[in-house]
């Protein structure tokens, strides 16, 4: 048959809708046309990896296939230049990632040692640089790297998305490279919010958490997932990709709004059984993360199997005021530094003031939202700021963010350009 043709009446590739002018050759077929590109990669699904797909994938495959040659130091060093405070985490990070990657990248792997993954559970409020943490190991180590929220999946059967579509998110980060997705890195958040609700009463989601929990511990553990190319819930007959979840490192983290009262009440228990006095059973709340417990976890709702994959465990402290301020000025692509340079390019000079900066973190602390407040913050204030420079381009030589501008969206003040032609 003669290939269909395109709203422009073009013939054009029935699989990916582009046109024969772009495409080259269509073959065609009783009802339908193929381009030489998709050809190929049908027969990489067929088959798994076409030979010059596959010269091209290697040709992309970084550091995730070299030997492993970084220390926990020089990954902990990488997450200092985007990560403020949060050294504890950082640490255990950086130790598991560097256990994790020697594992799989060892030309020596010991037979008779299974070393078993090093999957992380992430505890600490909202804004405190959990995904952050996630996304610069990634992208240090240069693998691929999907983030993904916990609530939005369900167990097969329920309406959601399959838990496998966390795995396409990956594979597309790894460009379609399905053997450079097996080394990469997920971050599946809000693990709180699955928790069995028969053991933690203020969790009111109606789909069972302990299906999602049953269905992620496989996927974590190591399985080789089917997942639907086009995502959404998987289909008998449907053509699914295969992908194996051995050497994937998944982190896993929450808020675990509330555990301190379980580690509390475990705590206060054995010391009172132990003759401590009240005082030393009144810790500081986030000094009882530090004593968290796999039963804590359990107690919050977690099924044991799950917690037992999750055998790294760490935690983020609240971001204190002077670390909110660091986080404006100090990370490698920080927010100020961003707007620094936006205006640099329009040949303006910005500058914040400490007493506007001082401001944006008082705000971000009212908001309860952490370090995640502050970007929004500065773009709400700076959006008249951003709104009118460009017309002002070439007459003005610096802007100064003063609180006001943070506070009630006063102009900001202005250093005119005095050699002006
Ligand atoms: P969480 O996952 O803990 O809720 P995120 O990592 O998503 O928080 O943080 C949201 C944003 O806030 C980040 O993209 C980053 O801009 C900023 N941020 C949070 N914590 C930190 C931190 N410790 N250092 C630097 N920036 C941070």
């Amino acid at each position: 048959m003669s290939p269909k043709k395109n709203s422009t009446n073009n013939p054009c590739c029935d699989f990916c809708g582009r046109p024969q002018s772009e495409v080259g050759m269509l073959i065609g077929g009783a009802n339908a046309s193929i381009c030489a590109e998709c050809v190929s990669l049908c027969s990489e699904i067929l088959n798994g990896e076409a030979p010059s797909q596959q010269k091209k994938k290697e040709s992309r495959r970084p550091a995730a296939f070299k030997a492993f040659d970084v220390t926990p130091a020089q990954i902990k060093r990488h997450l200092d230049d985007y990560v403020v405070g949060q050294n504890y985490a950082k640490k255990v990070l950086s130790v598991a990632v560097y256990n994790h990657y020697k594992r799989i990248n060892s030309p020596h792997k010991p037979d008779n040692a299974v070393i078993q993954k090093s999957n992380v559970l992430l505890l600490g409020p909202t804004g405190s640089g959990k995904t952050l943490l996630a996304k610069s190991l990634a992208s240090f180590l240069q693998v691929p790297f999907a983030i993904s929220d916990a609530t939005a999946l369900t167990e097969a059967g329920y309406v959601g998305d399959d838990v496998e579509n966390i795995l396409l998110s990956l594979i597309h980060a790894a460009g379609g490279d399905i053997k450079l997705a097996e080394r990469g890195i997920v971050y599946v958040d809000e693990i709180d919010k699955i928790a069995r609700k028969s053991e933690n009463m203020s969790i009111t989601r109606d789909v069972s958490g302990e299906g999602v929990q049953q269905a992620l511990l496989k996927m974590i553990e190591g399985t080789i997932a089917s997942v639907p190319p086009s995502g959404g819930r998987k289909h008998p007959y449907q053509e699914c990709i295969k992908i194996d979840t051995t050497n994937i490192l998944f982190i896993v983290g929450g808020a675990f709004v509330g555990i301190e009262g379980i580690i509390g009440r475990r705590i206060g228990k054995k010391r009172v059984g132990f003759g401590a006095d009240n005082s030393s059973v009144r810790l500081q709340e986030e000094h009882l993360l530090k004593e968290l417990q796999p039963e804590d976890l359990l107690k919050y709702g977690l099924i044991p199997e799950l917690v037992g994959r999750l055998p790294v465990t760490a935690y983020l402290e609240e971001l204190t005021h002077d670390e909110l301020l660091r986080i404006l000025t100090e990370p490698k692509d920080s927010l100020i530094g961003q707007y620094e340079q936006l205006f640099r390019m329009d040949g303006i000079k910005l500058t914040f003031t400490d007493e506007a900066m001082a401001e944006i973190v008082n705000k971000a602390e009212r908001l309860k939202t952490g370090a995640r407040g502050l970007r929004r913050i500065i773009e709400t204030a700076m959006l008249d700021v951003m709104f009118k420079a460009p017309d002002e381009k070439g007459l003005v030589d610096e802007i100064i963010i003063t609180p006001e501008v943070i506070s009630c969206g006063a102009e900001p003040e202005k250093i005119m350009k005095t050699n002006l032609n």
